[in-house]
């Protein structure tokens, strides 16, 4: 995949806020489809699909009972009476973690699993770094009799053993990738790669907000249900029915972007919170990698650098187009968070709530321990995962 610069041009806004993005696939200067000819044709099909299915009240209807009876949806909005009380704040937490698999990425899978099968594709094919949206995609394919072809980074297949066992469980095949830093920017591009070649009997799943159109629209649609939900939970919740702030963590931006679609049209805040060594919005540049025109960490001569963060799903040197351009436009804002900030969060909220967050939703919660919040303010944080698979990581802070 190319992986060069290119210079923002200054296009208009058109449309409501996080709607569909039409043909172009373009979010103001951000988005589009930057790819090889091959897949040109294949991108397409999945657009048109998708804009079929989610039009059509019976594949809606399908996909909501699945997330009822099988995902454990609706996730609960959960207020977090003991932190709050510390922290001089009103928090209600979005509880991601308690779906089946213990995240958020299993509403994408599950939309695009269903999308696969419709369009008589056998075969899903995934990227994953440390293997969450790998589980998620395995998952999903056991369910709907899909076979699932894994691509991971060998370094990563090292270091996250357990997901690797459990996709291995769930009956997916898991190719290593060894080119690169051998890490997840390595498994995207050799994905792709292999899409080429199977674009007549396999759908790539993508797991965030990120590549070619349609997939950054899709995956927010796939997600909005975090934020649809939330939405209603808060007016049941909130005597001014709308929070203040509406915080989720951001590694590509798919359960912040599905958070942010249930309020993007209210008065609240929203605030996407990066890792610091995983800053897209915050630290990035104008680039193009993996099919889609975003922010990207990168190095003068414009090549994509690594991504660093105590939370394996931030670690991700980009984020979707959607996302900067929220930022441009001053509707949502993006902060950095430090490591040592994260771990002492995911401490706290266990400590005063019961409840062990995933690092990487911790993140969100690291933002608003920082005091900066006007007392008296309400808060809804997406908890876009559970913190089982960070314990090893934690050892030493406890
Ligand atoms: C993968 C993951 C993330 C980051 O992905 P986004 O696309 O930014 O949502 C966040 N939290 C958890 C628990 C994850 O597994």
């Amino acid at each position: 995949m190319p992986e060069l610069l290119i210079r923002p041009r200054r296009d208009v806004v058109r449309g409501p806020l996080m709607g569909d993005p039409g043909a172009s696939g373009r979010f103001g200067e951000y988005g589009g489809r930057y790819i090889p000819e091959s897949l040109i044709g294949a991108c397409r099909e999945v657009e048109e699909a998708f804009r079929d299915a989610w039009a059509d009240p019976g594949f809606r209807g399908q996909l909501d009972r699945l997330l009822a009876t099988y995902a454990g949806r609706p996730t609960p909005l959960t207020p977090a009476i003991r932190l709050s009380a510390e922290l001089g704040l009103t928090v209600l937490l979005k509880r991601e973690d308690l779906t089946h698999t213990g995240s958020h990425k299993i509403n994408n899978v599950l939309g695009q699993a269903m999308l696969a099968k419709r369009m008589g594709r056998t075969h899903l094919i995934a990227e994953t770094g440390a293997g969450q949206h790998g589980v998620a995609t395995a998952t999903a394919a056991a369910l709907f009799g899909l076979q699932a072809t894994v691509f991971m980074g060998a370094k990563d297949i090292e270091r996250q053993e357990l997901n690797v066992f459990r996709m291995r469980m769930l009956g997916a095949q898991i190719v290593p990738v060894t080119s690169g830093a051998q890490t997840l920017k390595d498994a995207t591009s050799e994905a792709m790669r292999h899409w080429v070649g199977a674009v007549d009997t396999a759908h790539y799943c993508m797991g965030s907000v990120l590549g070619p159109a349609p997939y950054p629209w899709m995956v927010r649609e796939f997600q909005r249900v975090i934020g649809d939900e939330a939405r209603r939970q808060c007016a049941t919740e909130l005597p001014a029915a709308v929070p203040d702030y509406v915080v989720a963590c951001v590694g590509g931006g798919s359960n912040a972007a599905g958070t942010f679609a249930g309020f993007v049209d209210t008065p609240a805040r929203l605030i996407g919170v990066e890792a610091d060594g995983g800053a897209g919005a915050s630290k990035g540049r104008l680039g193009v990698l993996h099919g889609v025109r975003s922010m990207f960490l990168q190095d003068d001569d414009g090549q994509v650098t690594e991504a660093h963060s105590i939370a394996a799903g931030l670690d991700y040197p980009g984020i979707g187009p959607e996302h900067v351009h929220l930022r441009d436009l001053g509707r949502a804002r993006y902060v950095t968070v430090a490591d040592d900030e994260v771990v002492a969060a995911a401490v706290r909220l266990a400590r005063t709530e019961g409840i062990i967050a995933a690092l990487e939703s911790a993140h969100a919660l690291a933002w608003i321990m920082r005091g900066e919040l006007p007392p008296g303010s309400t808060v809804m944080v997406t908890l876009s995962g559970r913190g089982d698979k960070d314990l090893g990581s934690l050892k030493g802070a406890l």
